[in-house]
């Protein structure tokens, strides 16, 4: 099983005006949504013989050299190892009251998909007035764009339309990518607080989706 994923061995940067300079990138990357790899990763689980339970973590606890994880659907699952893969912020940080998660975050992120032309094998970061924007495709041919910008630049104009047209496209590559394009999604995903503070690697090892090798 492959995913499509689009090879990636060229990066480009632009300033805020539109200058740029472009390197190879020796090692490479892939360009691949996260539909289609988290599938294939779940897949490749099942090949492997491990059982996969689709559930909420709602609690993690450590006694006597065991991690009991407690879900949502009521289930109760002990391990001596707990791998923790719960993204930048879940109600597990909330519960395990991790310090990042009280603090507030100036960024804000954005993210789409859109159809239009851009090489298969680049990824370019934009950069424009409070932030920059990643682009690059993934394996079904649409691009994957997304940016971070500060709450700061953002608050005053408060709708993601404006802020791409009175922002983004200040920048002209960007402003190529967006007038030649048409969105794949519905409407881009926004995230925020996105905090890039630091964290602790073991605050208690826990689990989100339960992957135990059967
Ligand atoms: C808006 C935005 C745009 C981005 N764009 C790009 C990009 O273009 N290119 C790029 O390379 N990176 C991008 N990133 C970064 C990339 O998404 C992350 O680095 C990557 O997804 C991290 O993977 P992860 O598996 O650690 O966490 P995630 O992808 O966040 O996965 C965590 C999973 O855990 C699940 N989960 C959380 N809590 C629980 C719980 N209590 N119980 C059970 N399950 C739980 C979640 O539902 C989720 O499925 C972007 C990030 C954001 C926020």
């Amino acid at each position: 099983m492959t995913t499509g994923a689009k090879k990636i061995n060229r990066f480009l940067l632009s300033t805020t005006r539109g200058k740029t300079i472009e390197t190879n990138l020796p090692l490479g990357g892939f360009g691949v949504s996260r539909y289609t790899l988290d599938h294939f990763l779940l897949q490749k689980a099942l090949q492997n013989n491990c059982t996969v339970l689709q559930d909420t973590v709602t609690d993690v606890q450590f006694e006597n050299e065991l991690f009991r994880v407690l879900t949502k659907d009521g289930k109760e699952l002990t391990a001596k190892v707990v791998i923790g893969a719960f993204g930048k912020r879940s109600n597990i940080d909330v519960k395990l009251e991790r310090a990042f998660i009280k603090h507030r975050s100036p960024f804000v992120a954005v993210k789409t998909h859109l159809k239009g032309d851009f090489p298969e094998d680049l990824v370019a970061l934009h950069n424009f007035k409070g932030g920059y924007c990643g682009v690059s495709k993934v394996e079904n041919g649409n691009l994957n764009v997304c940016y971070l910008a500060t709450y700061k630049s953002f608050q005053q104009y408060r709708n993601i339309e404006t802020f791409g047209q009175e922002v983004l496209c200040k920048n002209p590559h960007l402003k190529l990518i967006f007038e030649n394009s048409v969105p794949a999604f519905e409407h881009p995903l926004t995230i925020s607080p996105v905090s890039f503070s630091n964290k602790s690697t073991v605050k208690i090892i826990c689990l989100c989706v339960a992957m135990l090798q059967a």
